[in-house]
């Protein structure tokens, strides 16, 4: 049986909506680049880059997170880089979830020196009470609580990435929780 929202498509669709609005306005004048983290983000990016009322270019990466099921080790491996070059381009990194903000913190020094006119971050979901480092996520869709939660692009092993709205993983589930983004 498929799980119950948590947060629901309508919501979703609202907040993905005014967050494009909000990317379009506040970044900076000149080139976009929104760069989607593969894959928990697949679906928001194709949602929020469409309610962004600004010319971009889309770009994504694939990481991987090593470590077990549920723990983020915070060591993360690139396994597909950029396309575009992203000196001098004003950058947009978007996330599915941003929970104890280790991968998060690789990915923005990875970035840092490659020189983009400006870095900023777009997360779907943020769990601020499990941080363990200190991350700036200029751009928030929903903050939750210390929860494993799947759908929306999110997954338990490859599992519940289509459902279009966010639930709490089944209690039958949650022995296959992943972390391979
Ligand atoms: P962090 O390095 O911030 O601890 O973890 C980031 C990655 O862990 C996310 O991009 C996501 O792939 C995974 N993750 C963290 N929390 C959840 C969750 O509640 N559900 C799912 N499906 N993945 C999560």
């Amino acid at each position: 049986m498929l799980p119950s929202p948590l947060i629901s498509a309508e919501a979703i669709a609202t907040r993905v909506a005014a967050m494009g609005q909000e990317i379009a306005r506040t970044v900076p004048a000149g080139d976009l680049t929104v760069v989607g983290v593969l894959r928990g983000a697949f679906i928001f990016m194709a949602d929020l880059v469409r309610a962004i009322p600004r010319e971009h270019r889309c770009d994504f990466l694939a990481v991987r997170s090593y470590g077990d099921a549920t723990i983020s080790s915070g060591v993360v491996q690139i396994t597909s880089d950029l396309l575009l070059p992203v000196e001098g381009q004003h950058l947009v990194l978007v996330e599915d979830i941003v929970d104890t903000g280790l991968t998060l913190k690789y990915l923005l020094d990875v970035f840092t020196a490659r020189r983009p006119a400006s870095l900023r971050v777009c997360a779907l979901l943020s769990k601020p009470s499990r941080r363990r480092v200190v991350v700036p996520v200029d751009f928030v869709g929903f903050e939750v609580p210390d929860e494993f939660l799947v759908g929306y692009g999110l997954d338990a092993a490859q599992r519940f990435r289509h459902l279009p709205y966010i639930a709490r993983l089944p209690a039958d589930a949650a022995s296959v929780g992943t972390r391979l983004g």
